[in-house]
C-alpha cells in the first residue's frame, strides 16, 4: 500500500472507531432512552432516525403533491422508556414497539434487521430501514482492527530490519528492498 493510500486507509478506520464508539454509547443509552431525529426536507421529504433498546431504525417518507407541506425543520426528541407509547407489543427487537417501524413493517423484520419499501401512491413512497446496533458496533469496527493489525506489522518488521511493506529481509540492502521497490526510511 502506498503512503498516500495508507494515510487515507488511517483516517477512514480513525472516523470509523469514533463511528463505532459513539455507537456502542448509543447502545447502552438505548436501554433506558429513546432518541429521535426528524428532518423535513422543502417539504416533500421526511427522514426519521431514531434507536430503540439494542436497535436503530430509519423511515424515508416522500410526499410528491403535498397540499400543506410543512416547513423545512430539524427536530431532535428523547423518550424514557416506559412511556406507554413504547410499551405495545410487537417490537422490532423482541421487546418494545417502536414509533417509525410501522406495525405493517413488522413481518419484515428479522432479528432486528428490516428493509422495507411502499409506495402507497403515485406520489407517495416510503422506505424503512433497521439495524441492530451490535451489527452497527460490529461493522464500525473492521476498519479500525486492519489498521491496528497492519500498524503492529509494520513495527515489526522494522525493529527485526524488515521491509515495513513485504516483510522482505533488508540487511543486505539497506536502501531500497529489493522484493517490492519501496524505499526505505533511514533508521532513526
Ligand atoms: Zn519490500
Amino acid at each position: 500500500m502506498s503512503t498516500v493510500k495508507r494515510r487515507l486507509f488511517n483516517v477512514l478506520a480513525a472516523v470509523s472507531l469514533v463511528l463505532c464508539m459513539a455507537t456502542a454509547a448509543m447502545w447502552v443509552r438505548s436501554e433506558w432512552y429513546g432518541d429521535r431525529m426528524d428532518c423535513n426536507f422543502a417539504g416533500t421529504c421526511r427522514l426519521s432516525i431514531e434507536t430503540v433498546p439494542g436497535g436503530i431504525s430509519s423511515l424515508l417518507d416522500v410526499l410528491w403533491d403535498d397540499p400543506n407541506p410543512p416547513p423545512r425543520s430539524i427536530g431532535l426528541n428523547s423518550t424514557r422508556w416506559g412511556s406507554p407509547v413504547y410499551t405495545r407489543p410487537g417490537s422490532i427487537m423482541g421487546r418494545r414497539q417502536i414509533g417509525t417501524v410501522q406495525p405493517w413493517i413488522l413481518p419484515w423484520v428479522h432479528h432486528g434487521f428490516a428493509a422495507w419499501h411502499k409506495q402507497w401512491s403515485s406520489t407517495h413512497a416510503q422506505y424503512a430501514i433497521a439495524l441492530p446496533l451490535w451489527f452497527v458496533v460490529l461493522v464500525t469496527l473492521v476498519l479500525p482492527l486492519l489498521a491496528t493489525r497492519a500498524a503492529i506489522r509494520r513495527h515489526r518488521n522494522a525493529r527485526r530490519g524488515r521491509c515495513a511493506r513485504c516483510g522482505y529481509d533488508l540487511r543486505a540492502t539497506p536502501e531500497r528492498c529489493p522484493e517490492c521497490g519501496s524505499a526505505v526510511k533511514p533508521a532513526a
